[in-house]
């Protein structure tokens, strides 16, 4: 499921333009948003009510369904009164659970499409919580959009995707859809293909992409955004994997593959077991002797060896370092652990 649209609704030309564009190219939803949540004030703040008669004509023109933001009881009022299909909460509302219960009571006895993004934070039990709130007012189709999280971390991306979340999210609740924003994950036009590509390869329900007539001269989020017709060259594009389960041969192998990867790793577990034999050995003897636990010619010699090992065996070396750092980190607290034990003991 395709939705599509720009960030803001400008004008009613520019709104009903892209509808068409979005038509054509394949969407489903078109989205805008109406009032715009901004980081720093002074900004553009979005047109207000009017830009909802907008979406409205756009509906009646194309037949796509309509989708806009909502982040308090008056917006979601309003957007009532315009026969809106679909109400978005973005991840600057879900994050507060007050704001959160409030739309949900607003929304109690109506039966419309709620879709939820996740909240700007990396908190899975908060954007579950808010899609709770959402579901105790009696809304059942309910939805989840990833947009990203953000991060102080200079990275390629506006928001960082940590796709181990949204995965969690599906695991848990397999029947709930879960859409992919690729357009705020990415914050550039040229990266919001890769990243809905990634979300189709993992089986998410849908995409909401940001696209605009003229995403340059956009009133917000113009780096992001796409045209109609970048949006119809790529819809085609998306095709999802196929389902393993229709192929016994493929099943077969994965199932063999599978059993041997298991194996490897309660192999790995028992190696570590037997580790921390020797390391629980070894704290024992620089207590007895008095040594200090962390030696950091010893350390620097094992992250070294272990380097070269890696380079020799073709694993990735950036990974061995991170493994062996947090091997050490175990190792230093085993030690530690160990020394306690022994001093309680002498007491
Ligand atoms: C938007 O969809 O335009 C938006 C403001 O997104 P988010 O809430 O994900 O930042
Ligand atoms: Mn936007």
């Amino acid at each position: 499921m395709i939705i599509a649209g720009p960030c803001s609704a400008e004008t009613e030309s520019q709104v009903l333009a892209t509808a068409q564009g979005v038509k054509k190219a394949g969407g489903h939803v078109l989205r805008a948003g109406i009032w715009k949540p901004r980081t720093r004030p002074g900004n553009f703040e979005g047109v207000g009510a009017i830009g909802l008669k907008w979406i409205q004509r756009a509906k009646q023109e194309t037949g796509l369904l309509t989708a806009v933001e909502v982040a308090n009881p008056h917006h979601v009022e309003l957007v009532l009164d315009h026969d809106i299909d679909i109400l978005w909460i973005g991840a600057r509302t879900s994050v507060n659970p007050f704001s959160v219960q409030e739309i949900a009571d607003a929304l109690r006895g109506t039966d419309k499409i709620v879709l939820v993004k996740n909240p700007i934070n990396p908190d899975l039990a908060l954007w579950i919580g808010a899609m709770e709130r959402i579901a105790k007012a009696g809304i059942d189709k309910l939805g989840a959009i990833h947009r990203g999280f953000s991060s102080y971390k200079k990275m390629p991306y506006r928001n960082e995707p940590l796709w181990q979340i949204p995965i969690d999210l599906k695991t848990r609740f397999p029947q709930l859809p879960l859409i992919n924003d690729p357009s705020h994950i990415s914050g550039k036009r040229e990266n919001v293909f890769d990243i809905a590509q990634t979300a189709v390869q993992m089986l998410f329900d849908g995409l909401m992409i940001e696209t605009h007539i003229d995403p340059e001269n956009a009133w917000s989020d113009a780096r992001q955004q796409i045209t109609p017709e970048m949006l119809s060259e790529m819809i085609p594009e998306f095709v999802p994997p196929k389902d393993i389960v229709f192929n016994a041969d493929l099943l077969k192998s994965f199932k063999l593959l599978r059993k041997e990867i298991d194996d490897l790793d309660t192999e790995l577990v028992q190696l570590l077991r037997n580790r921390q034999d020797k390391i629980e050995e070894i704290g024992r003897l620089k207590f007895k002797e008095n040594l200090a636990i962390y030696q950091k010619e010893r350390w620097l010699d094992i992250l070294d060896k272990a380097i070269n090992n890696a380079r020799e065996n073709q694993v990735n070396q950036k990974f061995i370092e991170q493994l062996f750092r947090l091997l050490h980190q175990e190792s230093l607290k085993l030690q530690h652990q160990v020394f306690k034990n022994l001093n309680s003991e002498d007491q």
